[in-house]
């Protein structure tokens, strides 16, 4: 039976029932039929509507088919753990949950019929709060805090005190659930007023497990100092270093995600992490630019977090590191990335397996897409990973003359989503190859990998006016 109609047989079966009878069956928690009707604001075009509880179809829809007396009531869903990263023109607020839910947004002016806002809040249904879960203050200039409440027995509420943002946007990931507010200010980011806050060494922490969350410090995540003071043997001399300043390196995966493994067993998050470590290297002593690695060692960071930390940097550039992987064990070759919608089956698949959810959830993710690449750089980021891919296949091709030029294509990532600056994925070699899988295992593949990434990001660079 389909939703529809068993609702409309649900419907009649209650109008029907004695009111007496009626009171008994609906026990069940979520068929309040009273609940109060709350003026839901939604941004233009926000992909939060897909989220927006409709109340009366929400009352009606949470009713379940009769009996109902032996059937438990679903479990509300934990509030795990709020989050944000700021910047002085933006700021992102992470709420992840145990499982899926509803949310209803809204917004509250300054003063009545004013267009600024003063709060910015959303109801969860069917949530509890995890203990530890406590209120940020945040005080960034967009927002002045973020808050977290149990609202109601089954309805917590989170509420962002807004300061002054020029426009927001929320959207969900999956697996697990997060709930993400991308807020934009005003400002614009001054790399060179915050280059001297830089300072050494905030390794990503574990964040496993973690109930009780740190509030971020205020200093980006910073790559520590390479042992000795690095020598800058040969600074590439087309390049202009005015432009690029700092590039975020982020090898994918790491720690309880080893992202694909190969028939041989190699983990694909070891092997894009050497090539990440060697390329940050070759970025800074080669080219003199400022890199910031989301990871620099064998831990998990959440793929919200590192786009977040790109942004929270003032990175210019922001180039993630994978390695592919096919049902096909012959599949092979390199190719690069940009977000947009997936053009292909195979990319949507790739987006799904690297975002680590269902090809169905990317699907409702490329629903939306477009209203999440506002403020992302198309035209560059296409222009990087046309670069780049054409000289990290030259690279490798004059190595391995039988590597595959794959070339450049476009899917929905979550690590891009929200990024501010040209930013790419690239996919070094299919781990699920055996040869190419022990390709990627040879520290000189990884090197020539990191060289000729660096040589795409040279000619990017050296292609700006
Ligand atoms: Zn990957």
């Amino acid at each position: 039976m389909s939703r529809r109609l068993l609702t409309v047989f649900v419907l009649i079966l209650t109008l029907a029932l004695p009111s007496a009878l009626r009171a008994e069956t609906d026990g069940a928690p979520a068929a309040k039929k009273s609940a109060p009707k709350k003026k839901t604001t939604r941004a233009k075009g926000s992909p939060a509507r897909k989220n927006v509880a409709r109340p009366g179809r929400k009352a009606v829809r949470a009713t379940p088919p009769p009996p109902v007396a032996d059937k438990e009531p679903q479990k509300p869903a934990e509030v795990a753990e709020l989050r944000h990263w700021s910047t002085p023109d933006y700021t992102r607020i992470a709420v992840t949950l145990d499982r899926e839910v509803t949310f209803e947004k809204h917004e509250i002016a300054k003063s009545p019929g004013s267009a600024v806002l003063s709060r910015i809040y959303f109801d969860i249904n069917g949530a509890r709060l995890a203990s530890g879960v406590k209120d940020i203050p945040i005080g960034d200039g967009l927002l002045k805090t973020a808050r977290v409440a149990q609202y109601r027995p089954d309805t917590v509420r989170v509420v962002l005190d807004v300061e002054n943002i020029r426009d927001y946007k929320i959207f969900t990931f999956s697996d697990p659930f997060r709930i993400i507010v991308d807020v934009k200010g005003e400002r614009p980011t001054e790399i060179s007023a915050l280059s001297p806050t830089l300072k050494a060494a905030v390794p990503p922490v574990e964040t496993v497990g973690r109930e009780l969350l740190p509030v971020v410090p205020k200093e980006p995540v910073v790559e520590p100092p390479r042992e000795q003071p690095a020598p800058r043997p040969k600074v590439r001399t087309a390049v202009k270093p005015g432009k690029i300043r700092r590039i975020v390196v982020d090898p994918g995966h790491g720690g309880k995600d080893p992202g694909a493994v190969g028939p041989l067993g190699m983990q694909e998050k070891d092997v894009v992490l050497a090539m990440g470590l060697s390329l940050a290297k070759k970025l800074r002593d080669e080219l003199g630019i400022d890199v910031v690695m989301t990871r620099s060692t064998d831990v998990f960071i959440e793929l919200q977090e590192r786009t977040a930390i790109a942004n929270q940097v003032g990175a210019d550039l922001f180039v993630s590191i994978h390695a592919n992987a096919s049902l096909n064990r012959n599949a092979s070759g390199i190719e690069t990335y940009y977000l947009n919608l997936a053009k292909t089956e195979k990319a949507a698949q790739l987006a799904a397996r690297e975002n680590g959810t269902s090809l169905e959830k990317v699907s409702l993710l490329q629903a939306v897409l477009f209203d999440l690449m506002a403020n992302y750089k198309l035209n560059d980021s296409a222009h990087l990973a046309e670069e780049v891919q054409k000289l990290l296949h030259k690279r490798l091709a004059a190595h391995y003359p039988t590597v595959k030029n794959l070339g450049v294509k476009q899917g929905p990532f979550y690590v891009l989503v929200g990024a501010t600056m040209p930013s790419i994925l690239v996919e070094t070699a299919f781990i699920s190859n055996e040869k190419e899988e022990t390709r990627l295992g040879d520290p000189q593949y990884q090197d020539q990998v990191a060289e000729g990434i660096l040589e795409g990001i040279s000619a990017y660079i050296a292609a700006l006016k």
